[in-house]
């Protein structure tokens, strides 16, 4: 199975992609989640893409390209693989293609942009493994630690609100497209992203099929 899911910064992407992990027994691939190791490990890719994210500009397709080509090559991703946070151009989306890619479905979770902001004040994510967490809505067992990995939590600078409204309109304006792109090859499923967690992840697997 391979699958995408697309939404806006803070729909909830991370957070379902985990919830299909233990589901279907596939890697996640979050090319966000990839980046911010470049950047702590001072990478050249790293070096490049810093400004770029920390304005909430999309990183270049290029750079983007190669970074995914190389994580796809690995051997977990031979059952299958979700992505998280790619394709984000309809660039990106051809690249894939090129790469043969066969996506299965394409999950868009859909919000509302005034909930976003207010959501992402609250957002905590594990400096180790990536995982995503909520103050309020998804809370770790133990405050300020990862409940998979033990790793620290913390804020991430490009979520201020001022830094989610630019990355907002990016969606809007690159990787909306991308939507329109998947369904004329008839595979977008297009699920309600504005209810608790465990209800919209009830939507996805409905949507794809999975019993819980
Ligand atoms: P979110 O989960 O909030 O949508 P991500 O962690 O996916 O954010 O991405 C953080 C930043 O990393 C983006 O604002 C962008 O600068 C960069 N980025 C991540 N994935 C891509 C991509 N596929 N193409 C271009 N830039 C990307
Ligand atoms: P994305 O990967 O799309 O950027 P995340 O999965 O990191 O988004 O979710 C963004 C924030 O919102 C996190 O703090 C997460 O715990 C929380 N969250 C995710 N889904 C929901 C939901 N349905 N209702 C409320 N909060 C949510
Ligand atoms: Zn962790």
């Amino acid at each position: 199975m391979k699958l995408i899911l697309i939404g806006a910064p803070g729909a909830g992407k991370g957070t379902q992609a985990e919830k299909l992990i233990e589901k279907l027994g596939i890697p996640s691939i979050s090319t966000g989640n990839i980046l911010r190791e470049h950047l702590a490990k001072g990478t050249e890719l790293g070096e490049k893409a810093r400004g770029y994210m920390e304005s909430g500009a999309l990183v270049p397709d290029d750079l983007i390209v190669d970074m995914l080509k190389a994580r796809l090559s690995k051997p977990d991703c031979e059952k299958g693989y979700i992505l998280d946070g790619y394709p984000r151009t309809v660039r990106q989306a051809e690249a894939l293609c090129g790469m043969g890619a066969g996506i299965d479905r394409v999950v868009s979770i859909e919000t509302d942009d005034e909930a976003i902001i207010r959501r992402m004040s609250g957002r905590r994510v594990c400096r180790d493994c990536g995982a995503s967490y909520h103050l309020l809505y998804n809370k770790p067992e133990k405050d300020g630690v990862c409940s998979k990995c033990g790793g620290p939590l913390y804020q991430r600078d490009d979520d201020k609100e001022e830094t989610v409204r630019a990355r907002l309109s990016v969606f809007h304006q690159q990787t909306e497209p991308v939507k329109a792109y998947y369904e004329k090859e008839g595979i977008l499923l297009r699920i309600d992203g504005m209810a608790e967690i465990p209800v919209v992840t009830k939507r996805i697997f409905d949507a794809l099929g999975l019993s819980e």
